[in-house]
């Protein structure tokens, strides 16, 4: 009898389907996808998929993303209840007043946001580029950075700049504890601690290391260094791990005594590879972006993607 995994490679290759994960996945669906990554390695391999369906095993806004990049192909998310408290913390009705309030402003907006979010922006980032994406806009030209205050003000640390920020957050990212960070690093003072920059400022003081999920994993790859605490969410050992065997990675512990004493995404969670399974099999819950939206979306991620080159 075939195993679910088995059974979800089979339906991929007969219905000439591609699996794109995030880091933040459980490990048997980034056993199984065609690639593993974070938002920007996604966004770049969605923009290039040949495939006539995508299954996205991430959180709504990446398979939005996905399906503004690929109007003609099927783009379908496992559990459509998969979202994200940084996307949900910036509603577009709101946010369109705040940037009325604040006339000749470019708009950047991290990635983790809605379509109709992203459709109200000048350039996306990601975390992976977004200082880079900051600074490619001339420096008299004042900035609405959203949804994300810590990665905002994390890019205007970074740059001198003094982007106007909207207060939006992630609530994983949110949730790392300063006392139990502190008393973990004194148990292994060995130990980088390395962070993700939508973490609070508090934490990122902490870091040795400041970067995205990628840029994270080849830090522990490369650096001559072999114990790390990490402080983005927990999902992101399962690859550092297969990439360094040999060290040892400790997540970032959160306020709440969780089982994994760790901080994880609910949201990513809610994907399981049963769920996986029906969602290729019915090729449905499909994510549907209205054409205007999509077109109006499609401008600033098609220049992110360009100045990510
Ligand atoms: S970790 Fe935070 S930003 Fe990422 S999907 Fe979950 S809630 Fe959103």
């Amino acid at each position: 009898m075939k195993t679910l995994k088995e059974k979800i490679l089979k339906l991929k290759k007969e219905k000439n389907a591609i699996i794109l994960a995030h880091y933040y996945q459980e490990p048997a669906i980034q056993e199984i996808a065609d690639y593993v990554g974070d938002s920007l390695g996604l966004s770049q391999e969605a923009a290039k998929a040949k495939a006539a369906i995508i299954l996205f095993a991430g959180v709504h806004f990446m398979a939005e993303t996905a399906k503004i990049l690929n109007p003609n192909k099927k783009v379908i998310l496992p559990d459509l209840k998969a979202g994200c408290s940084l996307a949900e913390s910036c509603p577009p009705h709101i946010f369109k007043k705040f940037i009325d309030a604040h006339p000749n402003h470019i708009v950047i907006t991290y990635v983790n946001c809605s379509a109709e979010i992203k459709a109200l922006s000048h350039i996306v980032c990601t975390s992976s580029n977004a200082v880079k994406i900051v600074e490619s806009v001339p420096e008299k030209i004042p900035i609405i950075f959203a949804p994300d205050k810590n990665l905002g003000n994390y890019i205007n640390q970074k740059t001198g700049r003094k982007m106007v920020l909207w207060d939006g957050s992630c609530v994983v990212h949110e949730a790392f504890s300063l006392d139990k960070l502190i008393a973990l690093h004194k148990k292994h003072p060995e130990a980088k601690i390395i962070a993700h920059p939508e973490s609070e400022t508090h934490i990122l003081a902490t870091a040795s290391y400041i970067g995205s999920t990628s840029e994270m994993i080849d830090y522990v790859k490369t650096s001559p260094y072999n114990k790390f605490i990490i402080a983005t969410e927990a999902g992101i050992l399962f690859k550092a791990q297969q990439e360094v065997p040999e060290k040892v990675l400790i997540p970032a512990p959160s306020y709440e005594d969780n089982t994994c004493a760790c901080s994880e995404c609910g949201f990513m969670k809610m994907n399981t590879l049963q769920k996986v399974y029906d969602c290729l099999l019915n090729e449905s819950p499909e994510i549907i972006v209205p054409n205007d939206i999509r077109k109006k979306a499609l401008v600033p991620i098609e220049r992110m993607l360009e100045l990510s080159k």
